[in-house]
This record gives C-alpha cells, structure tokens and sequence, in this order.
C-alpha cells in the first residue's frame, strides 16, 4: 500500500517511531533519530556492495515504489531539497528509472563498484563530494543517509504498518539459493530448512548478514532480527571463514610474529584514503608489540569493520580489520570516543578503490553467485523475536507468558525513545516465554 503523506515533521517521527523501524543495512540505528536530523540532502542508500547480497537490488526492483514514498518522507523530515537514489555502476534498474525520471526532486546516481560502495562516509563523498569528518557522522555535512529497505519501511510506518518482517537473501554453498521474506525472530535453521537448504554445519558455516562484515554464527537457533540481510552458507575450510573463526588472542601472537609493517593495510583501508586518522599497521604494531600508544590504538575508533584491510589486502593472511575492530569496542566500553576532525581525501584515493570483481575472486565466493528468485513469504510455527535489535538499549518487555498477540502488536518499548526502538510481534499466537527476547508460537 503507498502512503498518505503527512505534512509535519513531527508526524512523520512520531509514526516512524510507532512503527519500530530501525536502519535495515547494519547497526540498527533508530530512524525515528535520524528522521529528526537537519539535512539539504537524502541518499537512498541502494549501493548492496557485500558479495552474493540481492536484498535491496530486490526491493528497488519489487517495491521501487514504496522506496521511493519513504526517501519523500524522509526529505520532509530532515528539510532536504535533494533526494538521491544511489546504486552502483552496471546495475539495471529500468522501472526504478523510469520512476526517478518522472519526479524532479530525486536523482539516481551509479557510483563505483567498489568495495565497501555502502559504507555511509564512502557513499557521501561519491554522491556529493562532502567529506563526513572522522568521527562524525552524515548529517554533520548536512546529508542523511538511509537503506532502501529502511525507506521501505518508512513509507510502510505511514499507513500504520509496523517492522515485523524481513527482506532476506539466503545464499552461498547451498543447493536452493533464494530471497525470502520471514517474520522477525524466525530461527535461521528454520529457513534453512524450509527453502530446501538444509546443511550439515560441521562442514559448513553461517554467516550473518554477509561475507565481509558478517558475523560467524555457531547457533543456528538464532533468531533473524530487523538488521539481517541475508544468511550466507560458506564451506568451513573458506579463508574467509577461517580467518574469522580464529580467536583474538591467536591473531594478536601472529600479528607479532609476522606483521611485517608493509603498510599495505592502511594505503587501501576506506577510512584512511578518506584522510581519516587510521592507519591499521600502526594499531597492529601497538597490539602486538603491547605499547600503549595512545594515538595508535585510538585510530581505531575511526575503523568502520569493513574487513577489507584483512580480508582482501593483507600479504601475510593477518587480521588487521578485526585486531582494529576489538580496539575499537574496548575503547568505546571505556567510554573513549573518537576525536572529530576535518578530512581530506588523500590523493591517491581514486587508483586505491578495490572493484567488486577481486573480492569475489579474493574471497572465493565468486561462483556461488547467481540470480536469486523470491521463494515467498515464511510463516514458521515459533518465533524468538529479541528485545536489542537496534543501537542504543533493548526495549522493555510489554507482553507476559500466556498473553495472546496478533501480527503487529507492541511486544517491547524503548524507556526512553532516544536510546531505543518499539518492538512489534511479529506473528499472531501465545507468548510462550519472556527473557531478552519474546518467544511466540503462532496460532
Ligand atoms: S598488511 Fe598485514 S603485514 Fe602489512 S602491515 Fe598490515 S597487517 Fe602487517
Ligand atoms: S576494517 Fe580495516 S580497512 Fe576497514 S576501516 Fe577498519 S582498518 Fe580500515
């Protein structure tokens, strides 16, 4: 269903907010707080650069539409003039065009296909050519950025419908890749199980929401959440794999017997070629040899866990992205934050750029790629839909064991709407549990 406008920005919050919806591509950063930010500038962020992901080149081909009501919403929110629609170079998108072309406020624009194209401070500067200061954030240079999957949702928030289902790719070593849409909280050995991928986890491995900035998953009884893009199926013996399965201290003592200081790392991390204070090797000389340099480890809070400086560039097969990443979550649970600066894109950053061709190639991911066709809607008997699916703190269960819900019910509410979002059951049925998640089975 396309939305009835509403004319005030304080509308468009409050209904957003309503709605529980959070940002679709990563961290789950409550768009209601995002909606109230001051910006000249909406990007629709449609750029999908991990491997193998089809979710949002799926909802701007299917619900191009909707995305398209939910970034004017967006625009109102925030104030923007200018709506940018952004995909990458050599996609085809011939409706969402033809849809674009016929509204003079919204632009599509093809950037680089790069790795990571999607990362907000690298889709800013490609479609404006705004620098966004380290350790700031998109609407410090007057610009908000958005999932189209999150505009999705948005414009669905306006005609009262909430976040109780996910968008998914479920792809990589499996005999049925596909997309697939799931109620929040569905077990991923469920939709394993129901798309005909059933897979022997011993020799195989998840990964969440993707190859490069996913996370290993060794229960596969956890739950999808709002954030999830895709469950990526990968053989054990993968490099990628492997070198997320080893465990930190194991990196450190080879990063110290290895780390050659070659600097590579840094010369082709994203944030560094955006003039950004981080330099990987550095953090990797301060980890491994235990100094305490405090302006090496502290470029650490500027690392986005793109993965690309370990994954893709390291000569010696080291794990500089998440020695770097480590850091950075000790630092911020110390209460560290980074200090904001200016930047300027280094010179050579143009020649640096790493085409999403050799991540294929260097992650070995390359030949499970393939069209993926959407097998439907899932409707599982049971869902554990978690209470933390979004940054800030998880909502304040609503709902006790035994109560009967339908599809949309508020099950969870942040207590206080600046650190959190409303959480939605996301079938009809009897609580059956209540914990850090709200167990549900459908009825
Ligand atoms: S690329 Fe690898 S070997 Fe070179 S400095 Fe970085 S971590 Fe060390
Ligand atoms: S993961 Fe590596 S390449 Fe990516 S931002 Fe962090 S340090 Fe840079």
């Amino acid at each position: 269903m396309i939305a009835t406008f509403p004319t005030s920005k304080k509308e468009i919050v409050d209904r957003i907010f309503r709605a529980g919806v959070v940002g679709a591509g990563g961290a789950g950063f409550p768009t209601h707080l995002k909606a109230t930010a001051k910006a000249d500038t909406v990007i629709a962020n449609g750029c999908e650069c991990e491997p193998l992901i089809q979710s949002d080149r799926y909802v701007l081909t299917v619900h191009f539409e909707e995305v398209l009501e939910g970034l004017r919403l967006m625009m109102i929110a925030t104030g923007a003039s200018r709506g940018l629609v952004a995909i990458r170079e050599g996609q085809q998108l011939e409706a969402l065009e033809d849809a674009v072309g016929k509204d003079r406020s919204i632009e599509l624009i093809r950037v680089p296909d790069t790795y990571p194209a999607g990362d907000e401070h690298i889709l800013v500067y490609e479609a404006t050519g705004r620098i966004v200061p380290q350790g700031g954030i998109p609407p410090d240079v007057a610009v908000v950025v958005s999932n189209v999957n999150t505009l999705l949702n948005v414009s669905r928030a306006m005609s009262g419908g909430s976040v109780t289902k996910r968008i998914l790719s479920i792809c990589g070593d499996i005999v049925k890749p596909c997309l697939t849409e799931a109620p929040i909280g569905m077990a991923i050995n469920d939709l394993l199980e129901v798309t005909g991928n059933r897979v022997d986890l011993e020799q195989k491995a998840v990964l969440i929401s993707g190859v490069m900035m996913g996370e290993l998953c060794d229960d596969p009884t956890r739950p999808i959440d709002k954030r999830t893009s895709a469950i990526v199926i990968l053989p054990r013996d993968n490099r990628v794999v492997m070198a997320k399965a080893l465990p930190l201290g194991t990196m450190v003592r080879r990063a110290a017997s290895v780390c050659c200081q070659c600097r590579l790392c840094t010369e082709l991390c994203p944030r560094h070629l955006m003039g950004h204070a981080i330099s990987p090797h550095r953090i990797m000389r301060a980890v491994a040899w235990m100094t305490d340099y405090k302006d090496d480890l502290a470029g650490a809070l500027l690392c986005s866990g793109c993965g690309l400086c370990g994954i893709y560039v390291c000569p010696m097969g080291l794990s500089p992205d998440r020695i770097s990443f480590a850091v950075r979550t000790r630092l911020l649970e110390r209460g560290i934050r980074a200090e904001p600066a200016e930047a300027k894109a280094r010179p050579l950053r143009a020649s640096r750029l790493v085409p999403h061709e050799r991540i294929l190639s260097r992650t070995g991911v390359g030949k499970y790629e393939q069209e993926l066709d959407f097998v439907g809607v899932q409707r599982p008997a049971v869902v554990r839909i978690p209470l933390g699916q979004h940054s800030g703190k998880a909502a304040v269960p609503r709902v006790r064991p035994g109560d009967k819900v339908i599809e949309g019910d508020i099950i969870g509410e942040p207590e206080d709407p600046r650190f959190g979002a409303v959480v939605h059951a996301s079938v009809s049925g009897v609580v059956a549990a209540v914990d850090d998640h709200v167990t549900i089975e459908s009825r």
